[in-house]
């Protein structure tokens, strides 16, 4: 089915090429309305957001892969990207205000002269309820967390991991961190999880990151506790493909460079998330076949 479109106003910004989204979102813009349709901007202002629906004018391309610095190897549906089918952006902004025709807002990441074809008060009611679904959420009641491994959304997954472990701290961190990798690992090699289990020794403030993270428990047999002082994760299938993720004195002096003991708890935390993850382990790639 063809379906025509009118442009109903225009982006003013000073964004005149395309630039990362983040950029643009930084700005504030103008949208400016055709006076033909200023009735419907009655009561505009009792909008904290707005959801401003766009054409990427300027991108012509179709993609149903995307490819691009922020995104790699990822369905078009998935992601914010310009080529696709129909070319329509939709940003969520702040209004800022309002003048006759022009609303001033920020967050919006269209360039200068991208015709607006609709301006829609922001339903945000979503966000309030629970982010997921009870009927999902009894069925698969870790997917809150995959989501955060797959968008890499690590603070996420720190606020929960510390929810188990009771505070957190760089180990934890350092666990999240670690259980986040393993579980991409996995989910590259287009594997289950379920497959897996780990055998560590040290219980610390790491293991409950990494328990949390992977869903590796005792309780479910997936975590088998052997004694020993070295903070080294075997994790395997029954055929003992896998990894072997070890932390060394070399690791650790790269940690504790990188963390002044002086900096509050919570913040050395968030930092560790933001490490070099092949710098604070060493990963070995094990292929099952040598024992
Ligand atoms: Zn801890």
């Amino acid at each position: 089915m063809k379906i025509e479109v009118k442009a109903i106003g225009t982006v003013l910004n000073n964004i005149k090429a395309e630039t990362s989204p983040g950029v643009i979102k930084e700005q504030v813009s103008i949208i400016e309305l055709d006076p033909v349709y200023m009735q419907g901007l009655k009561d505009i202002k009792t909008c904290e957001y707005l959801d401003i629906v766009f054409y990427f004018h300027l991108n012509q391309e179709i993609h149903l892969i995307i490819n691009s610095p922020l995104v790699q190897d990822k369905g078009v549906f998935g992601t914010r990207a310009p080529s696709r089918p129909n070319h329509i952006g939709i940003t969520t902004v702040k209004l800022l205000s309002v003048d006759e025709n022009r609303l001033r807002v920020t967050g919006l990441d269209a360039i200068d002269g991208t015709p607006v074809l609709d301006i829609k008060c922001c339903d945000t009611s979503i966000f309030d309820k629970e982010s997921v679904h009870k009927s999902i959420q009894g069925e698969n009641p870790r997917i809150d967390i995959d989501r955060s491994i797959l968008s890499v959304n690590r603070d996420d997954l720190l606020y929960k991991a510390g929810q188990l472990h009771g505070h957190i701290c760089p180990g934890i961190a350092m666990g999240v961190l670690c259980g986040a990798e393993i579980m991409k690992m996995i989910y590259l090699n287009k594997e289950d999880p379920y497959d897996y289990s780990m055998t560590a020794e040290q219980p610390n403030c790491v293991l409950d990151g990494i328990m949390f993270v992977t869903g590796f428990t005792p309780g479910k047999r997936k975590l088998i506790l052997e004694s020993g002082e070295r903070m080294r994760y075997k994790i395997v299938t029954k055929e003992g493909k896998g990894w072997l993720i070890e932390s060394s004195d070399h690791n650790r002096e790269y940690i504790n460079r990188l963390l002044p003991d002086e900096m509050p708890k919570l913040e050395r935390a968030l930092r560790v998330l933001n490490m070099d993850f092949k710098k604070i382990f060493d990963v070995t790639e094990l292929s099952g076949t040598d024992k």
